[in-house]
């Protein structure tokens, strides 16, 4: 069993099913037991720990909220604990079980055929698989309804034009999620490694989410079969219902690495000895502890009514954007806290704080930055768009 017991000021875990602590449990002894003893090194190395696919996938983590296909079709709390337990070890794991479940299986599972859905979707949820979701553009982030990734119809086949960029999982998935203009309406296309004029490379010299692949993806003329265009993608609304999904586990995985954090930094006050104390005996110090756990009981109990909300159906995009922009942001700051509570011993990787610190900065960036969910929240509170 794990040797994390959680931090749980609030009694939330009372409000857990059995199944939902069972998954939670699970996914804390993996991280326990398969990320951290290893993550350093591969955060050190800039390299992606490949081996945990296989076993992400065995414990049925892999868009482990979807039915059917070899996925585990549980309800979206226990998913949510899932990433949060995963987060707890890496962003960069989180971040490959994200984009796999939530940016490659479900547009998939919503907007694929029979035959692809039957074609994909268990391999992806065993991780015999790995995807990739390519929609951000050199000259597009924020604003991707502007893309200038274009495909054609040529006879039985589509010839597509462009350049993703920041694309997770990027040269090591065997189905890359591509989304481009198909007489001008965006529409979703599997691209398969190796088919002719498609390219990825990696980028490098990333001090952010080292221990995750980020890559470039090309397509000079690359010729796809008709039959992979995913049929029921239609405008710009498609792309952005998967990253829908994708925040609502980023909004739970958050509160994993502000947990992590915190814990670092709660031990290390009361060991580290200056002025003849620990200095978590001053109150400057408890200050700074008091606020990262109360940060974290609110961004606790937001995730649990939001998975709630999921699960009965009633969840609001915006909602979504709530809660991404309060818990990624709580955690950073959490983050930076922690690392500060640590003193010159907080910027070395003995301890996880740095590292964490450094992957938030690109989660505060990635699925909508902080800012554009503040403006999507603004135009829901007062019907009126300040974001173009
Ligand atoms: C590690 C990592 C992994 C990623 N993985 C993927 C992936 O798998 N697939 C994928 O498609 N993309 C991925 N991305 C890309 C990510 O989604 C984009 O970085 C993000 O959408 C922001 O786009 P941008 O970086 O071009 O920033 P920009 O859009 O250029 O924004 C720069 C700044 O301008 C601000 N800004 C922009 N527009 C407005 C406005 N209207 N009002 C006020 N401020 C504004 C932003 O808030 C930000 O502060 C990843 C990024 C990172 C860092």
């Amino acid at each position: 069993m794990s040797g994390f017991t959680g931090v749980d000021y609030y009694e939330v875990e009372g409000l857990l099913s059995e199944e939902e602590r069972m998954m939670r449990d699970l996914a804390r002894a993996f991280t326990d037991e398969q990320i951290l003893p290893g993550i350093a090194r591969h955060f050190r190395e800039g390299t992606f720990p490949t081996g945990l696919v296989r076993k992400l996938g065995e414990l049925g983590f892999l868009g482990a909220n979807l039915q059917g296909y070899g996925c585990a079709g549980i309800n979206n709390v226990a998913y949510g604990l899932i990433l949060q337990e995963l987060e707890r070890g890496d962003s960069g794991v989180r971040s490959f079980a994200s984009v796999q479940g939530s940016l490659v299986m479900y547009p998939i599972y919503t907007f694929g055929s029979e035959a692809q859905k039957q074609r994909w979707l268990p391999r992806l949820a065993t991780g015999e698989a790995v995807g990739c979701f390519g929609l951000t553009e050199p000259d597009f982030g924020s604003d991707p309804g502007n893309m200038a990734a274009k495909a054609v119809r040529v006879g039985s086949e589509y010839v597509l034009n462009g350049t993703k960029l920041w694309i997770t999982n990027g040269s090591i998935a065997d189905v890359a999620v591509v989304w481009a203009k198909l007489d001008g309406v965006i529409r979703g296309f599997l691209v398969e490694k190796g088919m002719p004029g498609f390219t990825a490379r990696d980028i490098h010299g990333k001090h952010s989410m080292r221990a995750s692949v980020t890559s470039e993806l090309s397509f000079q003329d690359c010729r796809i079969p008709a039959d992979n265009l995913l049929p029921k993608s239609e405008g710009l609304r498609s792309p952005l219902s998967c990253l829908n999904q994708a925040r609502y586990g980023i909004a739970w995985g958050a509160v994993g690495a502000a947990v992590a954090c915190y814990q670092a930094a709660l031990t290390y006050s009361r060991q580290r000895i200056q002025f003849g104390k620990p200095i978590a005996s001053f109150q400057l110090v408890q200050q700074k502890l008091v606020h990262m756990l109360t940060e974290i009981t609110k961004a606790q109990l937001l995730c649990l009514q939001l998975g709630r909300l999921k699960d009965a159906g009633r969840l609001r995009h915006t909602q979504v954007s709530l809660a991404k922009r309060n818990n990624v942001a709580a955690a950073l700051e959490i983050a930076r806290l922690a690392r500060d509570i640590h003193g010159a011993s907080g910027i070395v990787d003995e301890y996880p704080v740095i590292r964490h610190l450094l992957n938030l900065e690109s989660v505060f960036t990635y699925e909508g930055t902080h800012d554009i969910h503040t403006l999507i929240l603004g135009r829901d509170i007062t019907g009126i768009s300040a974001l173009e």
